[in-house]
């Protein structure tokens, strides 16, 4: 009798940057490997964040075993949250990963006030664990731009995947062991039917530089620097954040971390070990802001230019607490993520503009390295694990694509090779690997009232907004010299009677309240404006009626 095959099916992360996710199946038994989260584009601006829909996990409830996690990013653990609420009929839901991508995990789970219905179950690499009656899955630690990172091997009676995490394999990791090549030349004996890789490099032909390369010219740019230093990375990028708190220590400065997210984390990377400051240089903010310039070192988010983070607000002149003045270094260890070069590009403009010294990748091109494996590396993870089959993830379709022409280089027969889709299964035998008609799947749009994403949260499905009540919010204004042009409009679509137009009026009112006292203040950023001007009527919306529309803002600065 044949046996059953393993069936695989991204619900997130392919054809797209962003919330990974993806669950395999085999018999009885069912796991979702990560649980991603991803940022919505410039246009969707009523939108806070995007999850993947996980229809399909909560019609194979019965069979749900639980959730791998490969690492601690956002785009591979932000969407617990709101997908943990889902599945509450079988909880608690056993969630594995190393201790620090869980500790990431219930940070944010205690944040939504949501960690009971989770079960953490820390692994220890090389341990192998049995999920449900099927399947036996393992994880195998990788180098990535944070410690913890795992691959993880599902294996069954009809074989094993591989799925990679983010990885690259970086020789001399600052922190953290490297990626364990003999465990996975090892699988490569055993037999591998599937391997699961990472892309999103592809494009860069050669390895990935190590972490290293970045200690000696943050060594280098801090040791050199008169006044304070700010440096901004990825709140979760614990890598360079222990590099700098190490080699700023090394120059004699006391060290702050301003932005919740980052305090988050380096709290977390100090409880579990992995960043140990030097005695008596971490210190709040308040402190080492009294020092002397030449002994401050600030850590601060924002690399990717957000409005709302500290780094913006500080290059504005409206951070409550630091100024950037003469005389700053400041530091983006990050590169701008696809779509927000524009507003990373704004904030180096504006640091200038305020007189500091901004060092930052196109003019320091070592002051980053990405934490993802070159093409090089990706062959050579094929090379070790020497799979039937190849299915390349974690990247847009041209990386998708770039990586099946390097397989079949690296000798993977073309038919071997499958570039999977959202929604579409993906079975394997033994022998043969094909796509099955496709299961439910899509973005689910999470809307949340002010700065705090868990509290009043509406998840909106694309196919319920044809029906949903929508305001838009249109605005003309000139931010420099801070006045309304135009506007504010709002607009309703379901808001037809009498009453609801009388509120759409009073809250176009509260909205023209706001613009006039906070535009004369001046210091607002366009990003930070939309921002506002949708929780102004949102909030209003919900105070008078207790509804949630979904509110767009359409904003022109002229
Ligand atoms: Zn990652
Ligand atoms: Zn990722």
């Amino acid at each position: 009798m044949a046996r059953p095959r393993i069936r695989v099916i991204p619900l997130g992360g392919v054809g797209e940057v962003g919330k990974n996710m993806m669950t395999v199946e085999y018999r009885t038994d069912l796991v979702m490997i990560d649980s991603g989260t991803k940022f919505p584009e410039e246009e969707m601006r009523g939108i806070d964040l995007i999850i993947p829909d996980i229809t399909y996990v909560i019609e194979n409830i019965r069979r749900f075993r639980g959730i791998l996690i490969t690492h601690g990013h956002e785009d591979h653990i932000g969407s617990l949250p709101y997908i943990l609420p889902q599945l509450k009929e079988i909880a608690p839901i056993p969630i594995y990963g190393s201790p620090l991508a869980l500790a990431f995990a219930r940070a944010k789970l205690d944040e939504a006030r949501v960690s009971h219905l989770a079960d953490f179950m820390p692994i220890q690499a090389g341990v192998v664990y049995h999920i449900g009656s099927h399947l036996d899955v393992e994880f195998v630690p990788v180098t990535h731009s944070i410690p913890g990172s795992m691959a993880i091997s599902v294996s069954t009676a009809s074989g094993r995947i591989i799925h990679t995490g983010d990885f690259k394999f970086d020789p001399t990791p600052p922190l953290g062991p490297r990626t364990d090549e003999d465990r996975l030349r090892q699988m490569g004996d055993e037999g591998t039917l599937a391997l699961f890789s990472d892309t999103v490099r592809i494009e860069r032909e050669t390895a990935t530089p190590s972490e290293a390369t970045v200690s000696a010219t943050l060594d280098r740019v801090i040791g050199g620097a008169k006044g304070r230093v700010i440096l901004t990375s990825f709140a979760s990028n614990i890598l360079r954040l222990e590099q700098a708190m190490r080699i700023g220590a090394q120059h004699g400065r006391k060290i702050a971390v301003v932005g919740r997210s980052m305090e988050q984390s380096v709290t977390v990377a100090i409880d579990l070990g992995y960043i140990q400051p030097v005695a008596g240089t971490y210190l709040p903010i308040d402190q080492v802001a009294k020092l002397p310039k030449e002994q401050i070192l600030i850590l601060t988010t924002g690399s990717q230019g957000e409005a709302s983070a500290a780094l913006a607000r500080m290059a504005s002149g409206d951070h409550p607490s630091i100024r950037i003045t003469e005389g700053d270094t400041v530091i983006l260890s990050a590169t701008p993520v696809p779509g927000n070069e524009e507003t990373v590009a704004q904030t180096i403009d504006n640091l200038f503009r305020r007189g500091a010294n901004v060092c930052y990748s196109a003019i320091e091109p070592s002051i980053h390295v990405s934490g993802h494996a070159g093409g090089a590396e990706l062959r050579h993870m094929i090379d070790l694990v020497r799979p039937t089959f190849c299915v390349p993830i974690h990247g847009e379709y041209r990386h998708l694509y770039l990586y099946k022409q390097m397989a079949i280089k690296a000798g993977i027969p073309e038919a071997n090779i499958v570039i999977p889709e959202s929604g579409i299964p993906i079975s394997f035998s033994r022998n043969d690997i094909r796509k099955e008609p496709e299961v439910a799947y899509g973005s689910v749009l999470v809307d949340a009232l002010g700065n705090d994403r868990y509290r009043n949260v509406v998840l909106r499905r694309r196919d319920e907004l044809a029906n949903a009540q929508v305001i838009i919010a249109t605005v003309v204004v000139d931010l420099e010299r801070g006045v309304l042009i135009a506007g504010p409009e709002l607009t309703g679509k379901g808001f037809d009677d009498e009453d609801s137009q009388k509120l759409i009026y009073l809250a176009e009112q509260e909205l023209r309240g706001y613009l006039e006292r906070q535009l004369r203040k001046g210091g607002m950023s366009y990003g930070y404006l939309v921002g506002r001007v949708k929780d102004v009527v949102a909030r209003y919306i919900f105070q008078k009626t207790k509804l949630r529309p979904m509110i767009l803002p359409v904003v022109t600065e002229l």
